[in-house]
């Protein structure tokens, strides 16, 4: 099963992601990760997205579906879990395309709904583990005590460039402007699956089961 988790930022979609590897050894294809990964290994590419980035807009569409190109083609276990792509309707298109070549398809879109007020909330309180990328939320989900993630050991607790109020607010205006649309798109094509992102992780996470199955 291929899957697209849309939503805004700080919807959950990387929290989910990571329950959905767990528990259906599903992999998972973040844009974000890749562009940060390129960034802090110093590649050329990673140079030039930097400040893209760090101001909230949106990288190119070229870089972003050359990236998931390459991935597309590799072991897919359970199906692919699309994390914050596509988030234009030109990534959209390039997405059925990449599937169709590789004799793949699309099997539902999980459209995580949450409010503006929850998504500055969550964001301005999220961590994420250098070692694994497991999510954490200084009040719903603190980083442990004993300062080592609870999911691999790790001591690498980082927060975000890109998760300060001003780039939130672009990042927000962007996937209004440009990403919404999709959920029109999908509803179309008969893959939409609407969600309460606004629960706890787990009622969440239930949600989405029962969206898939
Ligand atoms: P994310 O981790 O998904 O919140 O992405 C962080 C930043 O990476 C975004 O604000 C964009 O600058 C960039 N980015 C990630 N995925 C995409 C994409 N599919 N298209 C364009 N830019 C992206």
């Amino acid at each position: 099963m291929n899957i697209i988790l849309l939503g805004p930022p700080g919807a959950g979609k990387g929290t989910q992601a990571h329950i959905l590897v767990e528990r259906r050894g599903m992999v998972q294809l973040s844009t974000g990760d890749m562009l940060r990964e390129a960034k802090d290994s110093g590649t050329e590419m990673g140079k030039r997205v930097a400040e893209v980035m760090a101001r909230g807009d949106l990288v190119t569409d070229e870089i972003v579906i050359g990236l998931i190109r390459e991935k597309i083609k590799g072991a897919n276990g359970g199906g692919f879990i699309f994390d914050g792509f596509p988030r234009t309707l030109a990534q959209a298109d390039a997405l059925g395309e990449l599937l169709a070549e590789t004799g793949q398809s699309l099997d539902a879109v999980v459209e995580m709904r949450v409010d503006d007020d929850a998504l500055v909330a969550r964001i301005t309180a999220r961590s994420t583990c250098g070692g694994c990328g497991e999510v954490y939320n200084d009040i719903t989900k603190p980083w442990p005590a004993d300062g080592k993630c609870a999911n691999c050991g790790s001591t690498d607790v980082r927060r975000r460039a890109d998760d300060n109020e001003d780039s939130l607010r672009q990042r927000l205006m962007e996937y209004y402007k440009k990403t919404s649309p999709l959920i029109g798109y999908y509803h179309a094509k008969g893959k939409l699956r609407p969600v309460d992102g606004l629960g706890e992780i787990d009622e969440v996470a239930a949600a989405i089961d029962a969206a898939l199955s």
